[in-house]
């Protein structure tokens, strides 16, 4: 019998679904609410405590109750709240000073936005104005935010909800490393025909190109990315038409990847991007995002543009104190070290299973393929068997990719080497468990029975 606390969230679920849209996809056949969280964990309404490997889509970076954010934000909500970009400052100039300084773009300016979407919504529009051009270059199984313009550049049916669009995209190769026509390729040739690709396209193009937006390691599509230098190359050919690189950091930022402080600096050698958009991870959850150029391209609109909630003073003190922590702490580093030791056991688990296709990524941004048991065939439906029963073993991870066959592994970049082996440990399991369950699945419809 549902004890009073399961109660909880079935009676909040039916709420949900009355009155939010349809379209708003929830994880877990039965969806939990998260009401506290301290470190890398979290609990629900229940009462269950989880080990938190998404950090809400890869946006708690540090820790969750991180003590420096939580006081930084209060501090600042006890003197003022809002203000808007009309008044000066002191957090906010700080704020895009470091980030300026970080970003690796010479004579960087940065605008704050509230979400990746906008921040991607504004890189377009700066794009476009100072190219006079709506032609945009993306990348296939790409992500970009959900506005109308962004879902315009999102290589990616299932979060394209209209082909209607301000923009003319153009879409490349280049995302996804191990499936698609140059899948067999060494990666040299698979950066040779991508390259190719795209000056054949641009061939076809037409007229003047705005930009290539491109995230370094593809988020929702999966944690896929071409080789490391792709966008190097990519940037050579862009540089001969005066094109602009516009690198999409909202997932791949601040260390995440933990070779890098950008995902970009994977691709560095043909020099900084033109425009860097950011968002999630800075603000520890904050609603902060934003964009940084040259002062050449962020200048160029020749009309008034602000933002009444982009930099307010709250998230700017939460997102001050969240990044001094990240840096103080060398959180990339951590990321590297423990990301690579969670990698190695994933890839380990993995070779022995054989609903695993692939296990990739870098830092602790890591990603892996499920299939149909011993096949190459994307299955949506492991997926989503391995997510229930992580949570099941006390683990909250994330799904993506083309087909939605792909998990997505982003615990906060302070994770412990002993948390790191307890969630593998925990994703074993659930891995072994929707492998028999897939496995008499198969056998199932002689014995006219479905265990899904
Ligand atoms: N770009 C990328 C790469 C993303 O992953 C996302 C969000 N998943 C966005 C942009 C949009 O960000 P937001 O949801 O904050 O609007």
């Amino acid at each position: 019998m549902a004890t009073v606390t399961e109660n909880l969230h079935s009676a909040l679920h039916t709420r949900h679904r009355a009155v939010l849209p349809d379209w708003l996809a929830t994880y877990y056949a039965r969806p939990i609410e998260l009401t506290h969280g301290e470190g890398r964990h979290v609990w629900d309404a229940e009462g269950r405590r989880y080990l938190d490997f998404f950090g809400g889509i890869l946006t708690t970076m540090t820790a969750h109750a991180l003590p420096e954010v939580s006081a930084a934000v209060a501090e600042q909500a006890g003197k003022i709240l809002h203000s808007s970009t009309l008044y000066l400052s002191h957090q906010a100039v700080e704020l895009a000073e470091r980030i300026a300084r970080l970003s690796g773009i010479p004579d960087a300016r940065v605008f704050f936005t509230t979400s990746g979407t906008e921040a991607n919504d504004t890189a377009l529009l700066l794009a476009t104005a100072y190219r006079r051009s709506n032609q945009i270059l993306a990348l296939r199984n790409s992500y970009h935010g959900r506005s109308f313009t962004s879902i315009g550049v999102t290589g990616n049916s299932a979060w394209s909800p209209t082909s209607l669009s301000p923009l003319q995209t153009l879409y490349v190769h280049g995302g996804v490393r191990t499936r698609g026509p140059y899948a067999r390729l060494s990666d040299a040739e698979f950066t040779a025909a991508c390259v190719e690709d795209l000056e054949d396209m641009l061939g076809q193009a037409g007229g003047t190109v705005a930009a290539l937006i491109a995230e370094p390691v593809q988020g929702v599509g999966g944690f896929t990315s071409g080789p490391d230098g792709l966008l190097a190359a990519f940037k050579r050919v862009l540089d001969r038409h005066g094109i602009l690189w516009i690198t999409d950091e909202v997932q791949t930022g601040w260390g995440r990847t933990g070779d890098n402080f950008w995902g970009w600096q994977a691709h560095g050698q043909a020099g900084p991007p033109d425009i860097l958009t950011f968002a999630k991870g800075v603000g520890n959850g904050l609603s902060m995002g934003g964009v940084v150029a040259r002062a050449e391209v962020m200048n160029c609109l020749n009309a008034n543009s602000i933002s009444t909630f982009g930099g307010s003073p709250v998230t700017t003190a939460g997102a001050l104190a969240n990044l001094t922590y990240l840096v103080d702490h060398d959180l990339q580093g951590n990321a590297r070290r423990v990301g690579g030791l969670l990698k190695s056991r994933l890839d380990a688990i993995g070779a022995g299973l054989g609903i695993v296709r692939e296990v990739r990524g870098r830092g602790l941004m890591l990603g892996v393929e499920l299939v149909e048991p011993g096949t190459d065939t994307p299955s949506a439906a492991a997926a989503s068997l391995v997510l229930e029963a992580a949570r099941e073993h006390g683990v909250l991870i994330g799904k993506g990719g083309r087909s939605g066959n792909a998990l997505r592994i982003a615990p906060p970049l302070s994770l412990t080497v002993a948390e790191a082996e307890e969630g593998a440990a925990a994703i074993e399991a659930a891995l072994r468990q929707a492998q028999t369950a897939l496995e008499e699945r198969s056998a199932a419809p002689q014995a006219g029975r479905s265990v899904l």
